[in-house]
């Protein structure tokens, strides 16, 4: 089936027996617990709402469809799956190797949480080239975990190709595929064991929800995971489930009106004086451009901009746009565009950042489904200003 049809029935085909009303959208289940009839077993399959909930439940089946994968859980943000799925892999004296470019509350998460209490390495490589990530595997390496694209500088790395060193090293491979969403990309396709996502972004689309998801085909990782999800509890809620089941649906078209409109305020930016260098995968000036033909089915609504000038220059750009608000997340239908240095990546040190290549004159930029000429317009006279 395509992924559009996917998108639209998994997790939702008519169930006569279940939901005898013969509902096409499944219910809002807000209870939270479930009556059974005897003590031994739940009677519909449910017992708590934190251990398993019908409109959950069906939110992880379509998760699961989407990435091409078996399994799918739904967590109360993104960063609470990338902790329940450490929790689910790592134990103290365990080693990670990660992508130097990420986004900079994962990367707080592993240096302040599991680095500063727990014991645990990270590593971070420039995985552009899968040389620098085999160089970086230790003998005590549990995960490579990466991004691609990279937020925010739009890097991106070769799946397969790291995957294939991962496994020969016994370690296993997590993408998070927020940036792309699973449109674009489907990373378990291409070798990896567990994909990451804030449905906060592409996959709800909608800036009214914040939540994550993990997704595995491996049976025996599903059961961990579900095992840590009910235990750590970060879990989503019903009516964020429904929510991002509803966005999902229509996902595919707003990936396509993204990409376009991402393409033609790239190349609007690519050719304007005022702007010093754009970032976007779908450029054919973009240095991994073959890569992402290659592996991705389309380019998505991101991209980074380093404007010409300092800092003073680039915060006035900000402040005289109309239609971009100037907001961190992304992926909503709305255009969006912050300063990682100031905002999203404020975390990382100044140092960590200025290596891996974050700038105070960077600006990244979530292109949103408006109409095109609109926002060209608005960031011509913001562009104007400086
Ligand atoms: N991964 C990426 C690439 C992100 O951009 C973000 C948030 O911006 C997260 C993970 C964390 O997701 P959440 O904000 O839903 O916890």
């Amino acid at each position: 089936m395509g992924f559009d049809t996917q998108a639209i029935h998994a997790g939702e085909e008519p169930d006569f027996d279940g939901h005898p009303s013969g509902d096409v959208v499944v219910p809002i289940h807000l209870s939270s617990t479930f009556a059974r009839r005897d003590v031994d077993e739940p009677t519909g399959g449910f017992e708590y709402s934190r251990s398993g909930n019908p409109t959950r439940f069906a939110l992880e089946k379509k998760l699961a469809a989407i990435e091409g994968a078996r399994y799918g859980l739904a967590f109360s943000s993104g960063l609470a799956a990338e902790t329940t799925l450490c929790l689910s892999l790592l134990k103290a004296g365990d080693h990670v190797v990660a992508f130097d470019d990420l986004y900079g509350g994962t990367r707080r998460l592993f240096t302040r949480v599991f680095q500063e209490n727990y014991g645990i390495g990270f590593s971070y490589a420039d995985a552009r080239d899968p040389e620098n990530i085999k160089a970086a595997i230790r003998k005590d390496t549990k995960i490579i975990w990466l991004e691609s694209p990279t937020n925010p500088l739009l890097r991106l790395c070769d799946i397969r190709a790291i995957a294939g060193i991962a496994h020969d090293a016994g370690a296993r491979v997590v993408v998070d595929n927020t940036f792309a969403s699973p449109y674009f990309q489907q990373p378990i396709g291409l070798g990896a064991d567990v994909v990451v996502h804030s449905t906060t972004k592409y996959i709800n689309g909608h800036s009214d929800s914040i939540g994550g998801a993990l997704v595995t085909s491996d049976e025996e990782l599903f059961r961990k995971l579900r095992f840590h999800q009910n235990t750590a509890g970060g879990i989503l809620s019903p009516f964020d489930s429904f929510l991002v089941s509803r966005g999902i649906k229509t996902l595919a078209l707003r990936m396509k009106r993204h990409e376009k409109n991402a393409l033609a305020v790239a190349e609007f930016l690519s050719g304007h004086a005022k702007v010093a260098a754009v970032y976007y995968p779908g450029l054919a000036s973009h240095p991994q451009h073959a890569l992402a033909r290659k592996q991705m089915k389309g380019f998505s609504g991101m991209l980074s901009v380093e404007l010409k000038g300092g800092e003073a220059e680039t915060r006035k750009f900000l402040r005289h746009l109309h239609l971009f608000a100037l907001a961190e997340s992304l992926g909503g239908v709305e255009s969006l565009i912050e300063h990682p240095a100031t905002m999203t990546h404020a975390s990382i040190p100044p140092s960590e950042r200025k290596k891996v290549g974050i700038s105070d004159t960077l600006v990244r930029i979530s292109v949103g489904i408006e109409n095109a000429d609109d926002l060209l317009a608005d960031l011509d006279q913001a562009l104007g200003t400086i």
